[in-house]
């Protein structure tokens, strides 16, 4: 796949499907907007999630409706109250707000009574086959399926033993409720698709009360139908559901919400399975949900993103109908052109060179005054300290420079940012040859841009006073896989296997004290080096920086 860097976001398209189709029933009178966002309750949010919020809540915004933020919380075992709080907290993180918060377990009575209705009308039945024989029982797709021994129960028998399973008379799996369509039917969900297994395990709203657990397919067009959803957003693998949603609404004679599908959000070098992220978190190959390299809201926050670059990036990719992988390096490209404008610029040295002074005072100081942000002026100015022994970046010195090196080597002359010119005098070295400091002199009358001549130097290097310095633990970040396609494995590999050894590499870094007080979730640019936030592991003792993206798209390049 190609990789497409640094491209400017696509202008104002004219509207995507899912605006046509409400402008189109707006234009017909049907003027209310109601969607909803619907997680399941068993895991953290992801980029593909903050791509479905975006969109649910976004177009009841164009359009003057309300989005409600319903937990589909149908498996007791595998959902918390943990996940429940992290969501709701991202999804305010990321600016949005829901018109109200409901559970699918809210309607855990509504969709008991909806079942007596099917059972009434002969279209639901308790089946006491295992499992096992209801998965062989359904067919191929080439193959019909066969009709279950059960099937044919009476009605009142099968209200009798339905009210059975709901009072706990029954053990896991011994029976299961069913939907009565057509075993024969071309789309494999019809063939009598269940509706209620029993669970008796204690779930985080209802706790003990309900033993028996409506499936995804049973209560979600029934929820969205309660809540008069008028446009059910979800992801394409859902297309085949579509008729089977629109029977249930139908037999139950309930308000016909409509479902729509667009494609899911997927990224280079990650993965958006909750189930993976779960087993990374689990097995400690990540520090947590939060980590900085996953792909989950709350991992970008403690990166440092920012919530309008994580909209940005949903509004660029757009609403597709066909399922496509974005290059991770466009939400790179995001965050970048946002923290252009609105991070402070600071100076931090990350691969220290000691450079002295000679010609400048032992103990003496002085402040230079430092812009905060050149694209926002009203960002103000900050003092930065200034004394004979400063630390600068290894990659800006060389002994033997090449042609236009236009930073420090021996005899040359360079700007230090917001402060004096220096020149090369002499270069320290160990005794196998490694460079360990750099003498130089400086010109007293070049403060604050100028010279003492008027002579014009190219190069310009940022710097930190070793004296003042803040020692950091800097955390650069690098993609979690090495894979564009984590799945794409060798035989006998599994995705683990593309893990990147490199995804974290930890450095120590010097910083303008100014730094110490950074607090966490505000990125600042290290000028010349990249962006970065304090990490939530940061203390004034001991300060953890992570890098939230580089200046320029390296990764990319190398790994052509
Ligand atoms: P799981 O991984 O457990 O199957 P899920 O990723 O489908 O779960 P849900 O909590 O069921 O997660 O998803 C909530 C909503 O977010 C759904 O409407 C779903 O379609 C949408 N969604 C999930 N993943 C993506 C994605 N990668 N891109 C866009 N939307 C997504
Ligand atoms: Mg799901």
């Amino acid at each position: 796949m190609a990789i497409e860097t640094n491209e400017a976001p696509a202008r104002e398209k004219s509207v995507n499907f899912l605006e046509e189709i409400i402008q189109e029933s707006i234009a017909k009178g049907e003027t209310r907007v109601q969607t909803r966002f619907p997680p399941e309750p068993n895991g953290y949010l992801h980029i593909g999630h903050a791509k479905s919020i975006c969109i649910n809540f976004g177009l009841a915004k164009k359009y003057g409706g309300k989005c409600n933020l319903r937990f589909d919380d149908t498996n007791p075992t595998k959902e918390d109250v943990e996940y429940v709080d992290s969501i709701k907290r991202d999804i305010r993180w990321l600016g949005f707000d829901w018109a109200v918060e409901r559970y699918a377990s809210d309607y855990f009575e509504q969709l008991y009574e909806w079942a007596l209705v099917l059972i009434r009308k002969g279209l639901a039945y308790v089946d006491d086959q295992t499992q096992e024989q209801i998965r062989e029982g359904r067919g191929t797709v080439s193959e019909p399926g066969k009709e279950s021994p059960w099937r044919n129960r009476t009605v009142e028998e099968n209200l009798d033993l339905f009210g059975r399973m709901k009072n706990g008379e029954f053990a896991d799996g011994e029976k299961v409720l069913r939907a009565k369509i057509d075993m024969a039917h071309p789309n494999m969900l019809f063939r009598d698709p269940i509706l209620y297994r029993i669970i008796h395990a204690e779930h985080h709203r209802t706790g003990n009360k309900w033993c028996i657990y409506p499936m995804y397919d049973y209560a979600h067009g029934q929820s969205d139908s309660i809540e008069q959803i008028t446009h059910s957003i979800c992801t394409l693998e859902f297309d085949v559901h579509r008729p089977l949603y629109d029977w249930f609404i139908q037999a139950l004679e309930i308000y016909p919400s409509h479902q729509y599908e667009f494609a899911r959000l997927n990224l280079t070098y990650t993965l958006m399975s909750k189930r993976k992220l779960l087993k990374l978190v689990q097995e400690g190959v990540v520090m947590g949900w939060d980590d900085p390299r996953m792909p989950t809201i709350c991992g970008l926050r403690r990166k440092g993103y920012t919530p309008a670059s994580v909209r940005a990036f949903a509004e660029m990719v757009g609403v597709a109908k066909r399922d496509n992988t974005i290059d991770i390096s466009k939400l790179e490209y995001c965050v970048r052109e946002d923290l252009n404008k609105v991070a402070e610029r600071r100076m931090a040295v990350l691969n220290p060179l000691k450079v002295v002074i000679d010609n400048y005072e032992e103990g003496r100081e002085e402040q230079f005054e430092a812009i905060n942000n050149p694209e926002n002026p009203e960002a103000g100015t900050r003092r930065v300290p200034f004394s004979k022994v400063i630390y600068i970046e290894r990659e800006d010195f060389m002994e033997v420079p090449p042609k236009k090196y236009y930073r420090l080597s021996p005899g040359n002359e360079v700007r230090l940012r917001y402060s004096y010119l220096i020149k090369c005098e002499e270069v320290v070295k160990d005794a196998e040859g490694n460079i360990v400091e750099l003498h130089c002199t400086y010109d007293p009358q070049s403060g604050n841009g100028s010279s003492s001549d008027g002579r014009r130097v190219k190069g310009v290097i940022h710097w930190v006073s070793a004296r003042h310095a803040v020692e950091a633990e800097v955390r650069l970040f690098n993609p979690l896989f090495t894979k564009e396609n984590p799945d794409d494995v060798e035989e006998g590999q599994t995705w683990e296997d593309n893990l990147n050894p490199e995804s974290m590499v930890v450095k120590k870094g010097y910083l303008e004290p100014s730094l110490r007080e950074q607090p966490v979730g505000r990125t600042v640019q290290f000028e010349r080096v990249g962006y970065f936030c304090p990490d939530t592991d940061s203390t004034p003792e001991h300060p953890v920086f992570n890098r939230t993206v580089t200046l320029k798209d390296s990764w990319a390049k190398i790994n052509k």
